[in-house]
């Protein structure tokens, strides 16, 4: 056999083998409990995200997907935890647009969100609204901006940390008004929200997912949704544009990633399970009344999420450069 032949002969049997491998993986996984890391505490909206996911994907993998909340520095410590993690298939990330700002919000960041990852696909995008405490003295919209124009130096504002979508939505809302308030950091915005409810923070920005029952149930004061126009899980709801604060837009869009180097079939696999979750009309309602939403279908998939964090780091990029503040 000459050395050409050999070669090619060589290289046949290894992709035979790989190919073979990849079936005989694919038909093994998953052996065990697939983990699912939250970037913020038990409770908060992502988490509830979370667990709805785990629960539909639990049922089509035939093995539990199980929650587990790493909190901590905006959701950065859990992304980090993810990408160190073993590329077994048996670790994967969900996080929101905090993906796409930490690279402009923090200067030491030790993973780049789009290439250190296996990209699973997108999971459902959510709204986001702007509450205050039960008894705060504004009435509306345009109350509370004149309120909190008036009080600054005395008013808090509660968030998740530099990297959450509730600082990032707080400090757009203080920007638009010109005003510096008091942040106060939470682990994530369920405990936050227990804080707003308990009277010991005066605003909080966060996700329908985690809000929607407690305007319903009148225990927290609305001022306004943060999407462009009205949403149907709150159709009395005014947009802050209604509400005089304009072009105020943030949509929380979530993710699923692995560690890099996840093998393709666990992915496609993984990815599968998603899709077939955001088919089911139990977890499409359940998100629908917390005013989610499916995402389009090619956002769905590993090479549309990939591209879309890709547009999503240079949009609030730009954004958070050209509000200098950010930083750290
Ligand atoms: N809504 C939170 C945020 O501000 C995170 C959470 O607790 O899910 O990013």
């Amino acid at each position: 056999m000459n050395l050409n032949r050999r070669l090619f002969t060589a290289a046949a049997v290894a992709s035979t083998l790989a190919l073979g491998s990849s079936a005989a993986l694919a038909q093994a996984y998953p052996a065990k409990p697939i983990s699912l890391v939250v970037p913020f505490a038990a409770g908060g909206p992502t988490d509830i995200v979370a667990r709805t996911l785990a629960a539909t994907m639990t049922k089509s993998l035939g093995q539990s997907v199980v929650v587990e909340n790493k909190t901590g520095a905006g959701g950065t410590i859990a992304a980090g935890f993810v990408m160190k993690a073993p590329a077994d298939g048996y670790t994967f990330l969900i996080h929101h647009n905090g993906m796409a700002t930490a690279p402009a919000l923090y200067r030491k960041l030790a993973y780049n969100p789009v290439t250190d990852f296996e990209h699973v696909g997108n999971v459902v995008d959510v709204p986001m609204t702007m509450l205050g405490r039960k008894d705060m003295p504004a009435a509306t919209m345009a109350d509370l901006v004149n309120y909190v124009k008036a009080n600054a130096d005395k008013i808090n504002l509660a968030n998740a940390g530099l990297g959450a979508v509730s600082h990032l939505c707080g400090t757009l809302f203080q920007q638009a008004l010109g005003v510096n308030v008091t942040t106060i950091p939470f682990q994530g915005t369920g405990p936050a929200l227990n804080a707003l409810l308990g009277g010991q923070v005066d605003l909080l920005c966060d996700q329908t997912t985690n809000t929607v029952p407690h305007i319903k149930a009148g225990t927290v004061k609305l001022y306004g949704v943060t999407t462009k126009q009205r949403i149907k899980a709150l159709p009395d709801a005014p947009t802050m544009s209604e509400g005089g604060v304009k072009d105020f837009e943030v949509i929380v869009w979530h993710g699923v990633y692995a560690p890099k180097g996840t093998p393709a079939p666990v992915i496609q696999k993984v990815g599968d399970a998603l899709r077939e979750a955001l088919k089911d009309p139990a977890f499409i309602q359940r998100m629908a009344e917390l005013g989610g939403e499916i995402p389009p279908a090619a956002r769905q998939t590993s090479d549309g999420q990939r591209a879309w964090l890709v547009s999503e780091v240079d949009k609030w990029g730009k954004a958070i450069r050209a509000a200098g503040q950010f930083a750290d």
